[in-house]
């Protein structure tokens, strides 16, 4: 597998994206790079600010901060991928909470936050082998992707999965809340008007409801192998 190509994975909240792509990262060699950690950094930085609360939401001097938010992945070879860094800051831990995860999607509609992001994204992929995943990968990010895989399972599916894992982090929270949050994110995700999550007319569908990890991982080797060998 000599050629390098660009894989896009997109597709709803805990549908098991990231797994995947860190997954066939590592097995090719490639570049892993997570953008949903990059919309949480911002939204943890407004949170930090005070920009945003539960009823409240400061857009205008959000988008004057911007400038001062500084992102970077660096890579952490314990672990095999990039951790987030905010402002020199590693905040991996901070951005997985559900406090973030209630506020991510209303900062991720801000047309000005996407653009800063989708700019940093798009320099990451210049020398291509990378696996990117996120909402707007294979439609905004990366047009032209040669591979585009698009994630799908049921609600109750993903918010399990999501349940289980903060469960093992250790953080109190009900299934009925994540449940709640999945859905929400996948309105606002849905609706919005800054490139809305759907799927890329050439992305191919994977419902992970119905393959184990294993089944869905093989399967996007095929897949690559047939994008490089065509
Ligand atoms: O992937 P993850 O669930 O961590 O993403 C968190 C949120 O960031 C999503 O619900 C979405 O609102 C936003 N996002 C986005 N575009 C991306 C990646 C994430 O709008 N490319």
């Amino acid at each position: 597998m000599s050629k390098k190509i660009t894989i896009a994975i997109d597709g709803f909240s805990s549908t098991g994206k990231s797994t995947l792509a860190k997954q066939v990262a590592k097995e090719l060699s490639y570049v892993y790079v997570d953008t949903g950690a990059m919309y949480r950094a911002v939204t943890f930085f407004a949170m930090q600010n005070g920009y945003i609360s539960k009823d409240y939401f400061d857009k205008e001097t959000l988008v004057n901060s911007l400038p001062f938010v500084e992102l970077q992945f660096k890579f952490n070879p314990d672990l095999g991928f990039g951790e987030m860094y905010l402002n020199d800051i590693n905040v991996e831990k901070e951005i997985r909470t559900i406090e973030v995860s209630n506020f991510v999607s209303k900062i991720a509609e801000v047309s000005q936050v996407r653009a800063k992001l989708v700019e940093q994204q798009k320099s990451m992929g210049i020398h291509k082998g990378i696996v990117m995943d996120g909402r707007d990968i294979g439609t905004v990010v990366f047009p032209d992707a040669e591979l585009k895989i698009f994630m799908t399972a049921s609600p109750e599916v993903r918010a399990r999965r999501r349940f289980d894992e903060l469960a093992e982090k250790g953080q109190s929270v009900t299934f009925e809340e994540v449940l709640k949050n999945v859905q929400e994110r996948d309105y606002i995700d849905t609706h919005r008007e800054d490139s809305p999550l759907v799927k890329a007319t050439d992305a191919i569908e994977l419902d992970n409801s119905s393959l184990t990890r294993e089944e869905q991982f093989q399967k996007v080797l095929e897949l690559v192998e047939e994008v490089i060998n065509q």
